[in-house]
Parts: C-alpha cells; structure tokens; sequence
C-alpha cells in the first residue's frame, strides 16, 4: 500500500497544476473509501470556494459549499431544491459533502442532482472560466476527473418549484423522483423544466414532456411522456413498470400544482 500525498493549494492556479498529480478533495465523503485508489489528494478548502450568493434572480452556489448549509439557507432559496437536499444523506454526510463532489459522484436516485436539473443549472469549470448545462456535464464528468475543477453552479431562480420522490422509506433515497420548475418569459408565458430521477447513472430531463407542454399539450398527455421516459427502468430496487407508473402518476401531481 503507497502513501497518499496531500496537497493544500491556496489558489486555483496551484490547484490546477497540481491535478496532474491527483484528485480534488472536498468533503471526501465519496473518495475516502477509494483513498487507495489515488497517488495524491488536492485539499480545496482554503480555495474560498464555499460562498452562497443568493440574489433576487440568480443563485450562486460554490463548489465547497456543504450541503448542509443549503437547508440554513432554506429560506432564501427554493423549498424544493432544499427539500432534495435534505433527501440526498442524512445529516452527518450533509455536514461533509459538497455540492460539487455530489455533482462529480451522485447517481440517477440523486434528489439533488434532479432539483438541480430542473433548475437548469450551470456549472462554472476552470481552466478556462467555462459554464456549461449540468445536464451536459453529467454526461463528461468522468472524463474530467484530472482535469477540470468545478468552481461554482449557477441557476435562475424559478417562478415556482415542486419536488416529490416515492422512495421504501420517508429518508430513503427515491425510487422515483421529479422536480419540476416554472419560468415566466418576459410575456408572462409559463415555460415548464422537468426532470426525472430515481434510476441509472443520472438523472434526466424530461425534454419530450417539456416542449410537448410548450406546444400546448394537455397535462395528462404530458405526464405520459415522463412515464415513457422510465419504460425500461428496472433494476433490482423496481421493475420498470412501476417505476413508469409513479413517474406518471408524479408528474400529473406536480404539473397540476405547478401550473394549476
Ligand atoms: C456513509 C455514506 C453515505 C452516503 N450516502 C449517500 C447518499 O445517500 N446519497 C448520495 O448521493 N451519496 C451518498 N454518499 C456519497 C457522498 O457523500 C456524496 O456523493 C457527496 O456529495 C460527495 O461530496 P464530497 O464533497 O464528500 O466529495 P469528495 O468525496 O471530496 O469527492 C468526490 C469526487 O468528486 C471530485 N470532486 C469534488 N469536488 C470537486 C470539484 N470542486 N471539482 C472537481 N472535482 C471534484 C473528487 O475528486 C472525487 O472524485 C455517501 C457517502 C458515505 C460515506
């Protein structure tokens, strides 16, 4: 067994060099039990990365900031997304994992990584200064890894917010979750982001339901189409079947009180 190096950087530039080398460590909550795993470890705590920045319309969450301090700011962020925080661990790992370590490592039954894309989040990366959709990066994270080191998430604050999840306990993780989100254009018309989680390596937008509602779609026909999107979602937690049913039975629920 080699021993792990530890690096604690004071600036993104040090950090950045030092990839080459190793791994971010932010809570360590999800690398610690593959510490073996890693030659060296890269400390991002002293990167004044932990900063909540909510505004009127926009929210700015850096990459250290605790899970955990997103249900202290309750108040001043959307219900739901908190509420998909608490539902993400339990209090202990709150305390420890950050947001940008559970953008790295949550799965599809993440609650947070759902809230997340409904609120078409944005993920601030260096080098480069780049933002590009959550939905994207999900998609390239593991390429990542050595590569690229997340700085913040941004989001515009929703006119409204639902989330729900079916999980085989209250605190379980879900077997089924959705989030849905309305915007107002500039014209007062309702612009409705959803996505899905509860299965597979990520969560996904429901983009089919999204435009069939922007084109004048009825909300049970809408629903139907989150309930295709988990058609072939089985796994050893649900077959598929069921897990189509709820999403369906979820999204009728939360597109009537979002756009009731
Ligand atoms: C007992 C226990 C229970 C858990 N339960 C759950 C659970 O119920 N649900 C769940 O989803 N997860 C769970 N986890 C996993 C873990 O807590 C989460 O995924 C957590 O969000 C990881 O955050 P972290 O800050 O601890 O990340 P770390 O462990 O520090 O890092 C995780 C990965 O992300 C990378 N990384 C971290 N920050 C950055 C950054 N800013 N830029 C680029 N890469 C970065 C790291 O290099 C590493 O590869 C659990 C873990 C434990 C130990």
């Amino acid at each position: 067994m080699g021993s792990l190096n530890y690096h604690r950087p004071k600036t993104i530039k040090e950090t950045l060099a030092l990839m080459e080398k190793g791994v971010p460590l932010a809570g360590g909550t999800a690398l610690t039990p593959h510490r073996y795993d890693v030659d060296a470890v890269i400390d991002l705590q002293d990167l004044k990365l932990d900063e909540l920045k909510v505004g009127k319309s926009e929210i700015q969450i850096g990459a250290t900031v605790k899970l955990q301090a997103l249900i202290k700011a309750q108040g001043e962020l959307p219900q739901a997304l908190a509420q998909a925080c608490r539902q993400e661990a339990a209090l202990n790992i709150r305390n420890i994992a950050t947001i940008g370590g559970a953008v790295m490592t949550g799965d599809g039954r993440s609650p947070l990584l759902t809230a997340l894309l409904a609120l078409d989040a944005s993920v601030i990366t260096e080098p480069g200064n780049s933002s590009e959709p959550l939905q994207k990066l999900l998609k390239t994270r593991d390429g990542m890894r050595k590569s690229r080191l997340i700085i913040a998430l941004e989001m515009v604050r929703p006119n409204r917010m639902n989330y729900e999840q079916v999980s085989r306990s209250p605190a379980d993780r879900p077997l089924v979750c959705l989030a849905v989100t309305e915007y107002l254009t500039s014209k007062g018309k309702s612009h409705v982001i959803a996505a899905l989680g509860g299965y597979g390596e990520r969560p996904i937008r429901l983009t089919k339901m999204e435009e069939a509602l922007e084109k004048g779609a009825s909300l049970a026909d809408a629903a139907a189409l989150a309930q295709k999107a988990y058609n072939d979602a089985g796994d050893a937690f649900a077959s598929a079947a069921y897990r189509a049913e709820i999403a369906g039975i979820l999204a009728r629920r939360l597109l009537t009180e979002v756009k009731g």
